[in-house]
């Protein structure tokens, strides 16, 4: 039976370039919120594969949606031939995304081309050479997508020439001691007087909430101040919403809890409920820029994106965005609860179902990354999967399937909370996590 199961047979096969480990999980199956591990335990799903089931797996409208999309498949891609799911997709992400009429929509199959894109495509139609992006942000794993990007887990890679990186408006670290974020935004409006003018900045990447960077939430009125200070220069915002988009914040784009619209909006993991699509809004005169500029074989497969009709409608047929704001309470308000007198945990942050737990050495801030790694690796024997995040790598992030009930909501808390409590008591050994590298 060893010899057979999923572990030895994947190390002596898959490539480590594409592993970020964090406990020994091998999965045969799921549903909702379960995913089934080999040898049939059943564990609670508190990351969905980082976002990127956002429906829970095997959800029947996505089972349903792909059956008759392969019943009668309508070709594989939308580069030479268009084809009616890929069209439906973008009438759709047109109509639920505030904004004009003049847009058009980009598909592809992952954040990282979708972001690849926009770093490419913004410069050459506005002629503009540089880039704004902030430091911490996880904008992809392509090498366009990365050389905007300022997560320290990719440090060492080639940034983009006209790149600019500003510290992200973090309320628990705050830019020169001003939580508020005013300091931040006046550092932002000097260097785009003096050392990156203005008017050569094509574009400023934001992540409403910068997930990878550390599940942050920004200052209230931030990004909506930041985007002001943007149209003034003509400079335009892009929402990376990969992560956070489509309801996980309790509402449908996680901008809307900001106050502006920006002027393109990035989607991916979750708008595929689990498969590879992802999409780019944006003005007419930015994505109309030039045929053939960005495009891979399979875009606008009529699969995937048959896949991605089939959550837009769950999302509003069910209401998911207001669920998550609801189900989101309760589990940030139960972890709040179940942690308060534990000194590991330095901060518990989050907005719907993309929630932090931010772990601290006792008697200071400093970041307990030993703790962030025990501690995932201590929930995943207790029966939940999450992973963990930041710039430090000491920050828990859960972003759950947004089905979670309350009951799981509630059992997803207390086993954090009683995983953090067994490893500040010592129960997981270096030994236990030394063959998991993380991040
Ligand atoms: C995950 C992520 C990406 C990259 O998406 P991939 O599907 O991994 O290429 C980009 N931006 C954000 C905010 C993300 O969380």
């Amino acid at each position: 039976m060893t010899s057979t199961s999923l572990i030895p047979r994947d190390e002596a096969t898959v490539s480590a370039l594409q592993k970020l480990r964090f406990f020994p999980l091998a999965v045969t199956g799921g549903h909702g919120c379960t995913l089934i591990e080999e040898g049939g335990r059943e564990l609670l799903d508190l990351s969905a594969s980082w976002g990127a089931a956002g429906l829970g797996h095997s959800h029947s409208a996505i089972r349903t949606a792909v059956g008759r999309a392969l019943a009668n498949q309508a070709g594989a891609s939308i580069l030479s031939g268009t084809n009616e799911p890929a069209v439906e997709l973008a009438e759709m992400l047109l109509k639920v995304t505030p904004g004009t009429d003049d847009r058009r929509v980009w598909l592809g199959h992952s954040g990282s081309d979708a972001n690849e894109t926009v770093a490419r495509v913004v410069p050459a139609a506005t002629g503009r050479p540089r880039v704004i992006a902030f430091s911490g942000a996880y904008h992809g794993g392509t090498q366009g997508s990365m050389s905007v990007s300022g997560h320290s887990a990719q440090d060492g890679v080639a940034k983009a020439a006209g790149l600019t990186l500003v510290p992200y408006p973090d309320p628990f670290r705050p830019f020169e001691g001003d939580p508020s974020g005013d300091a931040l935004l006046a550092h932002i409006e000097r260097l785009l007087a003096t050392t990156c003018p203005g008017d050569e900045v094509a574009c400023f990447f934001m992540e409403p909430i910068q997930a990878d960077g550390g599940l942050i939430v920004p200052p209230p009125s931030f990004l909506g101040r930041l985007s002001q200070l943007c149209a003034r220069y003509g400079i335009l915002t892009v929402s990376d919403e990969v992560k956070v988009g489509l309801g996980r914040s309790g509402k449908t784009h996680c901008f809307q809890h900001e106050g502006f619209v920006p002027d393109i909006l990035v989607l991916g993991k979750g708008l595929g409920g689990g498969l590879p699509v992802s999409a780019v809004i944006g003005p007419s005169g930015i994505m109309d820029h030039a045929p053939a500029f960005s495009m891979q074989t399979l875009h606008g497969n009529p699969v995937c994106a048959s896949a991605a009709l089939a959550v837009l409608t769950t999302l509003q047929a069910q209401g998911l965005a207001a669920k998550a704001q609801e189900t989101g309470r309760i589990l940030m308000n139960e972890i709040t609860r179940l942690t308060s007198d534990l000194p590991g945990v330095g901060d518990v942050r989050g907005r719907g179902l993309a929630i932090g737990v931010e772990l601290v050495k006792k008697d200071s801030n400093d970041p307990d990354a030993d703790l962030a790694r025990k501690t995932v690796y201590r929930a995943w024997q207790l029966g939940a999967v999450f992973y963990y995040v930041g710039m430090n790598s000491n920050v828990l992030e859960l972003t759950p399937p947004l089905v979670l009930s309350e009951d799981e909501a509630r059992t997803g808390a207390r086993i954090l909370a009683q995983a953090i409590r067994d490893v500040m008591s010592g129960q997981i050994s270096d030994e236990d996590v030394a063959a998991f590298a993380g991040w």
